[in-house]
């Protein structure tokens, strides 16, 4: 995520840190960097230049030459600076209503369906709500296909209508099916058209008068920029929406669109989509997304992804396993499907501090553990429950059927192996203090 901008930021930092003494003239410079990096990434060119100006003032009332790390302080600043200008504090969404009525906005293609159905699912799995999707397409049938398809997927009921070319109608209605049914939150899905256009908008003020939604959203793809900003300007002087959502963040990002959209509409960002599928999406934080462009992690993002996933039953099953010596690959298998269940492997290597730039130029698969389950999926049961068992034949044997090579078949037994050591290093008696050693 952000990448580039995190590179040249933490180039623009670099100035700083060459020089035994630092001058005026060096905390210039790194602001010139800064704002060139900044401008890079696509941030407006006002909003770029009043950001570094603003950090200047600080850094000049702090004494920022006096203190004992100007460096640091000065990334502190930025990251202080960062954080306002995208919102400062989390803004929920109101979830007051009862239904609770929630309208899409955006362009064709900027994620709307999609987003439609991870907030329904997010809703329904973290925030005990009943959700309703209704499809207030009338132009494409495709679309409404498009969102039972996604409907399904989560198991949330969708409303349609298919032959009603009326969508305030259709929106009314749903809310009516929504009261009548025990739904609490109506999420409405709104026809998008390529470019922004007067009937499209028109439309979509009318559905809006009409529902007078709880939250209007505006959907917005982060790909694009600029354009994503101007576009958030025109939907908001005609809804005066109450957050936007980025999508594609998980893309080659420049970071423009999140960093300028909040000041330019004065709206909050609420919600970022970070991938294509069902749970691809995040609460946004200011202050997590500043601290990973700056390249310091958002390590309270991880833990708490982490806590999600954490299945108590699951983790003492385990440590009476490995106390009885029976810790096998199917165990080790459930173990990597729960790290899965965290997120996309590039997204959580971004979250540890200092990892993304250490590991730039390592290949991430999205899918990194591919090989592994495919050879542990190749295994007979036996073989994954006494590993002991697999000799250099049926090595062989595995490799072939889990279309990898022999050495990779090695590898795997190898950390297997070492894994299983340190389990048993940490349950023994010695446990306790290399519990110690390590912090525990
Ligand atoms: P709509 O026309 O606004 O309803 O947009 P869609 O929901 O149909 O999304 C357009 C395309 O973007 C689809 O191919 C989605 O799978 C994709 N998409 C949506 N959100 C994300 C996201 O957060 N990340 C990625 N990588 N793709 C997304």
């Amino acid at each position: 995520m952000f990448d580039n901008l995190s590179d040249k930021l933490d180039k623009a930092f670099h100035i700083l840190k060459g020089h035994g003494k630092i001058t005026e003239v060096n905390v210039a410079e790194t602001l010139k960097e800064v704002r060139r990096a900044l401008l890079d990434a696509d941030v407006n060119f006002k909003i770029a230049k009043d950001f570094t100006t603003k950090v200047k003032e600080k850094a000049i009332g702090q004494d920022v030459l006096t203190t004992l790390q100007p460096g640091q302080l000065l990334v502190k600043l930025v990251k202080d600076e960062l954080t306002e200008l995208m919102g400062g504090d989390v803004v929920g969404i109101n979830l007051s209503g009862n239904p609770t009525v929630i309208l899409m906005s955006g362009l064709q293609g900027s994620g709307k369906t999609t987003f439609s159905g991870k907030l329904a699912n997010y809703l329904l799995t973290k925030k005990n709500k009943k959700p309703l999707l209704v499809a207030c397409d009338i132009y494409r049938p495709a679309a409404i296909q498009q969102l039972y398809v996604v409907g399904d997927s989560i198991g949330v009921e969708v409303y349609s209508e298919p032959e009603n070319k009326n969508p305030v109608e259709i929106a009314e209605n749903a809310i009516k099916h929504a009261k009548a049914n025990g739904f609490n939150v109506v999420i409405v899905d709104t026809a998008g058209r390529l470019a922004v256009d007067e009937e499209m908008m028109n439309e979509i003020e009318r559905v809006h008068k009409a529902i007078q939604p709880h939250e209007t959203l505006f959907v917005v793809d982060a790909m694009t920029g600029q354009d994503a900003v101007n576009t958030a300007k025109t939907f908001n002087e005609r809804l005066n929406f109450d957050g936007v959502i980025l999508t594609k963040l998980d893309g080659d990002t420049r970071g423009g669109a999140a960093i300028s959209i909040k000041s330019v509409v004065n709206k909050p960002i609420k919600f970022v989509g970070t991938g294509e599928k069902m749970d691809a999406i995040d609460v946004f934080y200011p202050i997590r997304m500043a601290e990973r462009i700056l390249g310091m992690g958002d390590v309270v993002s991880l833990v708490e992804r982490a806590q999600e996933q954490f299945d108590e039953d699951e983790a003492r099953k385990i440590q009476k396993k490995i106390a009885k010596n029976e810790f096998g690959f199917d165990d080790f298998l459930s173990q990597i499907q729960q790290v899965k269940k965290m997120g996309n492997m590039k997204d959580l290597v971004g979250m540890i501090p200092g990892a993304s730039k250490a590991m730039k130029d390592v290949e991430i698969e999205d899918d990194a553990f591919k090989h592994i389950e495919a050879i542990i999926h190749s295994m007979t049961p036996i073989e994954r429950s006494k590993p002991a068992l697999i000799d250099v034949k049926r090595k062989a044997r595995i490799a072939k059927g889990s279309g990898t090579k022999i050495e990779q078949v090695n590898q795997l037994m190898k950390q297997f192996e070492q894994m299983s050591k340190m389990m048993k290093m940490m349950q023994g008696p010695g446990g306790k203090n290399l519990m110690k050693m390590m912090g525990g």
